[in-house]
């Protein structure tokens, strides 16, 4: 077969060379041990953890070792295409932090790799397409979708391997004038890989997260070029990261599998392997067992979930550092304050089996984040989001931002401040019956009689001076708890309950209700200093007129 006479009938008008794009792309100048890499996702319009896991890995390791981390879009499956999507997917990364140094922006390309949308490549990829073919390494194929379904069912049946290889490779050995006349024709056709790979053969291979790996040589002719001359994930896999220089691929661990063919087809090229960081899925507890996040069961999969939650960046960001690299957590303790790019990274530290998502670990972690905000910052963050999200908040809170960040200000700062909130959605229901329209009627203990809780609250008021401090104002509450019988001895009361009607802390809980319509709350007189004299006084007086 004359291979070149073939590649010129494919390729007609294929001119360039990999010499000319080897000139066109040139090695990058980078220092020693500077990583280039690359998050290449599909603009499927639903950018979820994984992807985030993925981003960060890769932002780490470029920007740790000051490399560059470049945006490359996989346009390449026209059908699973979103329109905006790249827009969402890098709007969403940049909130999490992740900025890309180098291609596609929102608006075009920036850096002189380019195109950095695969479709945009197609004749990239065909010089590197003409070549294999004129060196016998790549074939047309013309198959239709019926003979490879009938070739699979034969081969279920013989309970052989499936795939299109050795003698079911029906176009590997075709001749030229076979081929001219399906050209003619007009036939639809694919570019196979011609394999050279024997399932026997083992060999080793070293990853970055999952060590050394022992895997089977690949002996199936894969699609190189689809029958539109778009390639295959693959195929621009080697084509672009060769191209583009990128020194390290983070990626989830699915593509394990064909990771014999993507080292076959590099050495095929004659382009230098990458490093491999490949990535475990994210699980979760199931009952009592573990699976993969999925998008159709797991809404905490997408990355908007936890933004219409109200988690804020810092809290998902600092909860992915814990779940990367075991020991982000001892790190951070020790320098509570010190920005995250201060911690040494290390790919090495992620778990090769992936990671247990922890709902619950999350929220503590967000907890723990938004405990360290200043009352100025909550304001700020909180509002953002209740603009989005609840605007009727967003509207009480920005009618009056002093009252808005004196109620903020409760236990923030000192040495252990209050960890109330793990997001932002649960502000209102926490701090909403500082606002009237969110007071919620009082529901006061039925073992007390409306009578004796009137009582209470009549005492309160008419023994209520707001300049009192906090000792005056707590005594006063204990005299009303004598007055009426109940006792202010707790100990006692925990040894014999039944010798008592009731305690101080029963007589609280009556006041509390009254001003704030639940039963816990912020300390109650820091709850009423902030409300202020007339607002705490017509509280109480509304629920006496209910009594
Ligand atoms: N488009 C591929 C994906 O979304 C990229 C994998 C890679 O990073 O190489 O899975």
């Amino acid at each position: 077969m004359d291979t070149l006479a073939l590649a010129n009938l494919l390729f007609p008008n294929t001119t360039d060379t990999p010499e000319t794009l080897e000139e066109r792309f040139p090695c990058r100048n980078m220092p020693e041990g500077a990583v280039i890499t690359r998050m290449a996702p599909s603009p499927t319009g639903f950018v979820h953890l994984g992807n985030l896991v993925q981003g960060l890995t890769s932002e780490r390791m470029a920007h740790q070792s000051g490399g560059i981390l470049f945006l490359r879009v996989e346009d390449t499956d026209a059908k699973r295409e979103v329109p905006g999507a790249v827009e969402v997917l890098i709007n969403t990364l940049k909130h999490y932090g992740i900025h890309f140094d180098e291609g596609a922006t929102i608006d075009g390309d920036n850096g002189i790799y380019g195109p950095y949308r695969q479709r945009q490549r197609a004749e990239i990829y065909h010089v590197y397409a003409k070549k294999l073919v004129a060196e016998g390494m790549a074939y047309p194929c013309f198959c239709t979708e019926e003979q490879l379904s009938a070739m699979r069912e034969k081969q279920e049946a013989n309970k052989e391997n499936t795939g299109y290889y050795g003698k079911y490779a029906m176009w590997r050995d075709r001749s030229l004038e076979e081929i001219r006349e399906q050209l003619e024709a007009g036939n639809p056709w694919v570019l196979r890989f011609r394999s050279t790979g024997n399932i026997a053969n083992q060999f080793k291979f070293n990853d970055l997260v999952k060590g050394e790996l022992t895997v089977t040589e690949n002996d199936i002719d894969h699609v190189l070029l689809k029958s539109d001359g778009i390639p295959t994930y693959h195929f621009a896999h080697a084509v672009d990261d060769h191209l583009m220089r990128t020194t390290h691929v983070v990626r989830g661990d699915e593509w394990l599998p064909t990771l014999p063919f993507h080292i076959q087809l590099f050495k095929a090229l004659g382009f230098k392997l990458p490093k491999y960081v490949h990535i475990g899925p994210l699980m979760k507890m199931d009952g009592t067992s573990k699976r993969k996040l999925s998008k159709r069961k797991d809404p905490e999969l997408a990355l908007t979930y936890y933004k219409a939650e109200g988690f804020p960046v810092e809290a998902v960001y600092e909860y992915i550092m814990t779940l990367l690299n075991s020991n982000y957590e001892d790190w951070r303790r020790a320098n509570p304050t010190a920005p995250s790019t201060d911690f040494k990274f290390s790919p090495k530290k992620l778990n090769p089996a992936g990671n247990l998502f922890d709902y619950a670990k999350l929220c503590d972690v967000s907890k723990n984040e938004i405990a360290k905000m200043d009352a100025e910052k909550v304001y700020t963050l909180l509002l953002e989001y209740t603009e989005e999200f609840d605007p009727d908040f967003a509207a009480a809170l920005k009618a009056d931002p002093d009252y808005a960040k004196s109620i903020l200000a409760i236990g923030r700062g000192g040495k252990k401040p209050r960890k109330d909130l793990a997001t932002w959605k649960e502000a209102k229901p926490y701090m909403g019956f500082f606002y009237d329209a969110y007071l919620q009627a009082p529901e006061f203990d039925s073992k007390f009689e409306p009578a004796l809780i009137r009582s209470v609250l009549d005492k309160y008021l008419s023994t209520y001076d707001y300049s009192d401090d906090s000792n005056t104002w707590f005594n006063k509450v204990k005299a009303i708890t004598e007055e009426i019988g109940f006792t202010t001895d707790m100990k006692a009361y925990k040894a014999d309950p039944s010798a008592y009607a009731g305690t101080v802390a029963d007589v609280s809980t009556m006041i509390r209700l009254a001003i704030t319509g639940k039963t816990n709350s912020p300390d109650l007189y820091t709850v009423t200093r902030i409300l202020g004299y007339d607002r705490t006084v017509a509280r109480v007086q509304n629920v006496l007129n209910t009594l």
